[in-house]
Formats: structure tokens, sequence, C-alpha cells
């Protein structure tokens, strides 16, 4: 007799899910005829052997209860799922292989076994074979949701950006606002190959074409901008930069040094500064006093960046900018009162480092690199500038 102690972590966790099916079997059998109660022992033998953890037993008692009933295929789908969440994927995969070798699997349930043993696949790493059954699916259901979203996923793994366009173009109609911004990342993608490459025609195609589909797309804005910064031609990447507050306001501190950049090759000084007011009061929740500070000490001199500095610590005292008030002070200086200033700027720079200049809308996922796709919950676009609390 098996001690409870004894029965396998996943028997348990997938005992539930096997004994409804069963239950709901032996209530269909019975009404249906007493002769079929036979399926009902024999699925309480099935089980029997699952939880003595004879799964090749358990298994031919199944196989031939469904080539008998295939309306029982749902129980094979239950057992297969437990095994792949057990990471037991090599017995998923003889369940859903032994149910297409049947020659008499109804062609109803044809796509359901190709996508079940496609997940097989999947979950073991085997992309080549996962991408063929999600195929053969797509040629019995041209319009399966469910199979082009996992070629996507697929094409995404493999860095085969073009075939992740085109899968995913077939879902664009039914989702544009979605999948217009996957297909826009794939164009920033292929984007940031041609410029890898020197291919400076495909870079600018491929990024206009990622505006196409998403026309909030930060990326492909920085994309262009940095293109245009490398020809000289800074009003267009001014222009393409200062867009962005209308693409995604949060990105703005990300380019601000570009943009102060920009008007310094255009010697636009006065209409920097004019900038720099007029965006601080339109988006007052920006960290951008580093940059107007820095500006302003370029410009009208070291006063007037610490007045600038001094006025906006009185009304809204941050460690940013105390920190950049002592930055001003006189490093050539070695009085006490100097040297702790120092040791407070050492400090507070400590503090600023340890924080997340990242963060991920979906998942919390913080980081100091921009990632376009989110490395943790594997969302496009989802990485945002971190914007922390008030104080800091
Ligand atoms: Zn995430």
């Amino acid at each position: 007799m098996i001690e409870f102690s004894q029965i396998p972590e996943w028997v348990m966790l997938g005992l539930p899910v096997v004994i409804v099916l069963v239950w709901m079997k032996t209530v269909r059998s019975k009404r249906h005829s007493a002769s079929e109660s036979h399926f009902s022992s024999e699925y309480f033998k099935g089980l029997n052997y699952l939880l003595n953890d004879e799964q090749g037993k358990a298994l031919d008692i199944f196989v031939k209860l469904v080539e008998a009933d295939w309306e029982t295929i749902d129980t094979h789908f239950a057992l297969g799922k437990i095994f792949r969440k057990n990471g037991e994927i090599d017995k998923a995969i003889k369940i859903h292989q032994g149910l297409m070798s049947r020659p008499s699997l109804p062609e109803k349930y044809r796509s359901s076994v190709l996508l079940e043993l496609g997940y097989d696949y999947l979950g073991a790493g085997w992309f080549d074979r996962a991408e063929g059954l999600f195929k053969e699916v797509l040629n019995h259901d041209p319009k399966s949701e469910t199979a082009l979203q996992n070629l996507i996923i697929i094409y995404q793994q493999e860095k085969d950006w073009y075939k992740a366009i085109a899968a995913a173009e077939c879902l664009y109609q039914e989702n544009p606002n979605k999948i217009g911004l996957m297909i826009s990342q794939y164009y920033c993608e292929l984007a940031d190959i041609a410029r890898a490459k020197g291919d400076l025609s495909q870079l600018e195609r491929d990024a206009k074409k990622a505006l196409y589909y998403d026309s909030t797309s930060v990326r492909a804005s920085i994309l262009l901008a940095d293109m245009a910064m490398s020809a000289g031609e800074f009003k267009k990447a001014k222009h393409l930069l200062e867009q962005i507050e209308q693409q995604d306001t949060e990105f703005i501190p990300v380019v601000m040094n570009k943009i102060v950049e920009c008007h310094h090759r255009l010697n636009e000084a006065e209409s920097l500064l004019e900038y720099l007011d007029a965006l601080e009061k339109r988006q007052d929740s920006l960290p951008l006093l580093e940059s107007h500070a820095k500006v302003l000490e370029r410009y009208k001199g070291r006063d007037a960046a610490i007045d600038y500095v001094m006025v906006k610590l009185k009304k809204n005292p941050t460690l940013q900018g105390m920190g950049q008030l002592l930055s001003y002070s006189d490093t050539d200086n070695t009085t006490e009162a100097t040297m702790i200033m120092h040791g407070l700027l050492t400090a507070i720079d400590a503090i600023q480092q340890d924080q997340a200049t990242y963060q991920c809308k979906q998942c919390g996922f913080k980081s100091n690199t921009l990632y376009w796709l989110c490395p943790s919950c594997q969302h496009w676009g989802s990485v945002k500038p971190y914007l922390c609390e008030p104080s800091c």
C-alpha cells in the first residue's frame, strides 16, 4: 500500500484536475449507457497507476480509452499540462506524440494536439520543431491567433525580426495598438542592426516604419535624431528630440543632454534657456534641475546657476538639488567647512548612484540600463525612466 507521503508532489498538484475530469466522464457515461461504466473503472485503474508513479502503464490505459472515445481527449491535455508544469517535458511529449500517431485522431482535435505538442517543444527549447508545428496549425487554420502568437515568441527568441514582423502583421488588424507597438520595436531592432552595419538609408527606412506602426516610439525618434546629429543636421535632430515630450514625457530627461547639444551647435543660447524655462513650467515633476543649472552656468555664469538652484531648493528641497548646490563649493579651498561640504556631496552622490535609473511599469524590474524589451516580464517598451520620490 502506498504511503501518503510517498505520493509525488506533481501527482498531488495535478490530481484534483484529473479527478474532476474522471468524475465528469463518469457522470456522462452513466447518462449514456451502463456499458460505458467500463470507462470509469479503466480510468480509476489508470489513476491508480499514476498514484503509484507508474506513468507508463497509466498512459497505456488512457491512450486505449481515448481511441475508444475521443471525447475524453481533455484528460490527456490535462495530464500533459501537469507534466509540462512539473518540468517533465518528455512525458508530456510522449502523451501528445501518442495522440498524433493515432490514425483515428479526429480532424477537429488535430490543431489542439499540435498546439500542445508545440508548447512541449517550446518548453524543451526546441524552437525549430515548435515552429514547424505552429506552422502546421496555420495550414489548418490560417487565422489561429495562438499559433501566430507562439511563432512570434519563437522569432523574438531567435531575433529573426523579419519573420516576427510577418507573423505580427497577421494579427495587426485585430489589435493595432498592441501589435503595432511590437512591430514598431521589431523595426527599431532592424534599424539598430542597420546602424551597426553603417547602412544609414536602411536605418532611416526602418526607423520611419517603426514610427508608422507606433507614432509614440521614443526609440525610433532617438535613432533618427542620433543619425541626424552624426550628419551635422542639428536642427532636424533638435526637432525629433523635442517631440519626445509629446510621445512620452518621461523620456525627456534621457535625451536632455542631446537637446542641449543641438542648441549649442546651432548657437541658440537664448532659445535654449527659454525652452528650458517653458519645459520646467510644463513638466514640473521631471528631474531637469541639473541640466538647467549647467546651461545657466555655461551661458549666464556660476552665480546665475547658484541662484537658480537656491530658488528651486527653497521651493522643493531635494537630494539632487542639494548635491547640485554643493558641487559649486570651491574645490581648491581646504578649510574645514569646505571639506565637510565635500563629504556631504560624496554621500549624496553615493545615495543617488544606489537608485535605479529605470523601472519596468509592468513588473517593477529595476535597472540602470535602458532595456526596450523588459528582461524580466518580456514586455516591449515597459521599462521607463524611474522617477523617484519628490525628495530624492
Ligand atoms: Zn517587466
